[in-house]
């Protein structure tokens, strides 16, 4: 059971030095049982407590990560119920099936669409991570064929899925170092997952047949054994009933602090309607609450593109607004004779007049300010996106080599700087825009160098 707030008090220094982030012991003592600290902030914890104190550090759902490199998915490590407590930490996987029991064809096909399905928002490449291979023919060999040519395709992170050890045994011959998540152990075939998943340091998905209590027995078998990358499948294939599950295994880890259900989770939106666009809508709902990984049948730009925004939405953190990354962007192959255009970097604020100088026409260069994610009036309002601040921007980010006349154009909110940024940019003739993005088109179309 993990220590109590007052428990892990009597484990403290008690010298209330503040050093933690927070005025004494007691109250660090109450974050950290609560999975709001991290004992790592306290300099001055003893060896001896250390180890004590680990249970009660170690976070109420254990973060998983599945593959190796810059392609690695990491997946728990959640703290909240809701958003709005504090952040969700990190985003679900999105994984194509591919089946051994395809056509060449089809396999071909699914793993283009893997690779080419990736889009540019916000400055982010949004894109899914995992291939789930699927092992319908139960012959192993072709199932390690298939792995391979995944394997030999992609750099993305892999899904091992088969009943059989021996088969999951001959996909991890060639992909062992890929570090997949081998899919799945229930309790038939229990030891021998787990033989694998110890030899192999990989992690493993556990899943139950009867309900979230046989669940629990599983998972609790496989830390006994020394295995510590779990992630769930509650068995359950009914929208309603996994629904449920989610939640239930959410609450009850981080309300009641079970760690046998301290695991990130994995559902199958495909395995509960044969509607392609039925399982877009149900994925969002896990992307939502609160699956880890979510396996596709198949990836269609029309339903993916949404679930990507929707992930980047849900687990962008609502107390710090989303940014775009200051620099100089071009619309509409820009030449040495195109407008300037200068805004704050709130996303929204970048999204909305990058659109419109696209819907113009008109190839304009536009400068992105950063203001910490600021828009336009309440950056200027907070001193982020004055005269003082442009000017040293538009100087320094390399737009005088790229143009040939010296035109900045403002938005029309902060028309208020013309004259400040004239003084502090005095080879540039400042000129206000509009003050709303949808007028942008039309100011453009009469603009001239
Ligand atoms: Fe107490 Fe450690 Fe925080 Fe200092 S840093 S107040 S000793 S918990």
């Amino acid at each position: 059971m993990p220590l109590t707030g007052i428990e892990i008090f009597k484990l403290l220094p008690k010298t209330n030095c503040g050093e933690c982030g927070v005025p004494t012991c007691l109250a660090f003592a109450m974050n950290l049982a609560a999975g709001k600290a991290a004992l790592g902030a306290c300099p001055y914890v003893s060896e001896e407590a250390k180890s004590k104190l680990a249970e009660a550090a170690a976070p109420p759902i254990i973060p998983v990560t599945i593959g190796v490199g810059d392609r690695a998915l990491k997946v728990g490590g959640e703290t909240v119920m809701f958003r709005h407590e504090k952040r969700f930490e990190n985003p679900p996987g999105f994984a194509i099936l591919i089946s051994d029991a395809m056509a060449e064809s089809e396999v071909d096909g699914r793993l283009e669409r893997f690779s080419q399905l990736q889009y540019e928002r916000v400055g982010l490449t949004l894109r899914p991570e995992l291939v789930a291979v699927k092992d319908d023919s139960g012959d192993a060999k072709k199932f390690e064929t298939l792995v391979n040519k995944v394997k030999q395709n992609s750099d993305c992170s892999i899904i091992l899925m088969s009943s059989n050890p021996d088969n999951l045994a001959a996909g991890l011959k060639v992909c062992a170092d890929r570090k997949p998540l081998i899919y799945a152990a229930t309790k038939e075939n229990l030891d021998g997952v787990a033989d694998l998943a110890k030899e192999h340091s990989c992690p493993v998905a556990v899943r139950a047949t009867d309900g979230l209590a046989e669940l629990a027995e599983l998972t609790t078998k496989l830390t006994e054994a020394g295995i510590k990358d779990i992630v769930l499948d509650s068995g359950s294939r009914t929208l309603r009933q996994v629904f449920e599950d989610q939640v239930i295994i959410r609450n009850t880890a981080l309300v009641k602090k079970f760690r046998p259900l301290g695991f990130p989770t994995i559902v199958f939106p495909g395995e509960m309607t044969d509607d392609p666009m039925k399982e877009a809508v149900i994925a969002a709902a896990f992307v939502a609450k609160y699956g880890g990984i979510i396996v596709l049948s198949d990836f269609q730009g029309e339903s993916l593109f949404p679930l990507l925004v929707a992930r980047m939405n849900i687990y962008t953190d609502p107390q710090r607004p989303l940014a775009t990354t200051e620099g100089i962007y071009e619309i509409n192959n820009p030449d040495e004779n195109s407008p300037v255009l200068v805004t704050s970097n709130f996303s929204l604020t970048y999204f909305i007049v990058s659109g419109e100088v696209e819907t113009s026409k008109v190839p304009s260069w536009l400068l992105i300010k950063d203001t910490e994610g600021l828009s336009v009036m309440t950056s200027w309002a907070a001193g982020k996106f004055v005269a003082d601040a442009i000017a040293p921007f538009v100087k320094k980010c390399g737009i005088v080599d790229k143009v040939k006349h010296h035109k900045l154009v403002i938005p029309g909110y902060i028309a208020a700087e013309s004259g400040g940024l004239e003084e502090e940019l005095p080879d540039w003739e400042i000129m206000v825009g509009p003050r709303e993005g949808a007028h942008i088109p039309a100011y453009l179309k009469t603009w001239k160098p």
